[in-house]
């Protein structure tokens, strides 16, 4: 099966992909002022997002073959002193040369893991290289190949609207000083900014992945009334919903509006306040879609992950992180058909890896993260070179102090299990 990029490339022009500037090159797109083609290119786009700058013609008007090249070499003269990240969603033209593929918190952790590392070039999005950050030691470094790689879901919640949302919450629910629970608690995904995790590691709250959301939870309520989930409104409903709060509990927090467009009375009888942020690339998949895959292939297991809405997770077989949907996959039987909820990138090289199994994306439009897409060869190449130079390009620093409390934020999280 080719890559998504080869995909894209003949696919050009045609409806099969949900932009005609998928095949542009990012230093095409570095420039302007949003996500870039994908599925991400619709989304705000905040004026405070970091750009990329210009990358020097020696890596952009190198062929694929030179990029590689150069790439090699590089890792060569650098040997153990840099690791590369690659997260599960990135080309494969970058997945190649990752010494670890995961998801951004393994990733984040292989870089806790390999102490004798100087620097990691991470091959994701911006939060995870500051995750990366965090727990790495100070004198490594973590580097993004392209700073306009950021994430539109984590966008979608700034520091400056979350202390203004738990100060209006804060006026509004009672305080207790009998020693019960704390009337709101603060919960972050990893999908979200440094200084988010910092201020609920400052308020009492943790930070959770799409695998221990439910265990993260569990931890909140044994210590909270109610939860103030940021910022994905579709992994935090469907966590809460297998945990069997109703519906009518769980309210929706709009950063625009006053009180997030609920009453005092809403908020007060809530249990679960979702920020109303949503990952673009798992928005895509729809009912309609499963329905479609059953009716062609009998038999077919759908296997999504929990950014998806939530009627697309009722109507899926399993729903899970990316390491679930890896470990389905893995335990199929050859003649299996599978149809999956996730990235492209991730679903088109596991059809790679099972070829004897049909393993399919659910959505038949090729649309990749917008973002983790500008993480191209010719970064790589320019990051890695520099460093061989003795230059650290594009480090991504976290201030001691967000990360003190991040951190704190963050343990909550690996004491909580599993
Ligand atoms: S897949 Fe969604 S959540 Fe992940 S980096 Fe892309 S936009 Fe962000």
């Amino acid at each position: 099966m080719p890559s998504v990029t080869n995909l894209i490339l003949t696919a050009a022009g045609k409806e099969s992909t949900c932009d005609s500037q998928l095949p542009a090159e990012p230093w095409e797109v570095d420039q302007n002022h949003s996500y870039g083609p994908g599925a991400s290119q619709a989304d705000r786009f905040p004026q405070i997002a970091p750009r990329q700058g210009a990358v020097p013609s020696r890596y952009t008007e190198a062929s694929p073959a030179e990029l590689d090249a150069m790439i090699e070499q590089a890792r060569k003269e650098l040997g153990d002193r840099v690791k590369i990240l690659g997260h599960f969603y990135q080309r494969d033209e970058i997945v190649k040369f990752a010494d670890f593929v995961g998801d951004s918190f393994n990733l984040a952790q292989a870089a806790k893991k390999h102490p004798e590392a100087e620097a990691f070039v991470f091959c994701g999005v911006h939060f995870m290289a500051e995750t990366a950050d965090i727990l790495s030691g100070d004198n490594q470094a973590v580097i993004l190949p392209n700073l306009a790689a950021g994430c539109s879901m984590a966008d979608m919640a700034s520091i400056g609207q979350v202390e203004a949302c738990w100060e209006e919450l804060t006026r509004v629910l009672p305080t207790r000083g009998d020693g019960a629970k704390a009337p709101l608690v603060p919960v972050t995904y990893m999908n979200s900014s440094a200084a988010i995790k910092a201020f609920c590691g400052r308020n009492g709250g943790i930070v959770c992945t799409s695998s221990n959301a439910r265990t993260v939870l569990e931890w909140v309520f044994e210590r909270g009334e109610r939860v103030v989930f940021l910022p994905d409104q579709h992994l935090g409903r469907n966590t809460a919903r297998a945990m069997g709060i109703p519906d009518e509990q769980i309210i929706m927090w709009n950063p625009h509006q006053p009180l997030g467009g609920n009453t005092p009375e809403q908020v007060e009888q809530s249990t679960v306040i979702l920020w109303n942020g949503f990952c673009s690339v798992h928005k895509r998949f729809t009912v309609a879609q499963i329905e479609r895959a059953r009716a062609e292939y009998p038999g077919v297991r759908v296997i999504v992950h929990p950014e998806c809405p939530a009627p697309v997770v009722d109507a899926a077989d399993v729903s899970g992180s990316t390491e679930v949907i890896r470990r389905e996959v893995e335990a199929s039987k050859p003649g299996d058909v599978l149809a999956i909820g996730t990235e492209i990138n991730m679903v088109n090289r596991l059809a790679q890896q099972y070829p004897d199994r049909t393993i399919f994306c659910l959505d038949p439009v090729v649309c990749p993260c917008s973002t983790m897409y500008r993480i191209h060869p010719a970064y790589l190449a320019w990051v890695l070179e520099s460093l061989v130079e003795g230059e650290i390009t594009n480090r991504i620093v976290v201030p001691d102090d967000v990360a003190a409390d991040a951190r704190v934020a963050l343990e909550r999280m690996l004491a909580a299990k599993p």
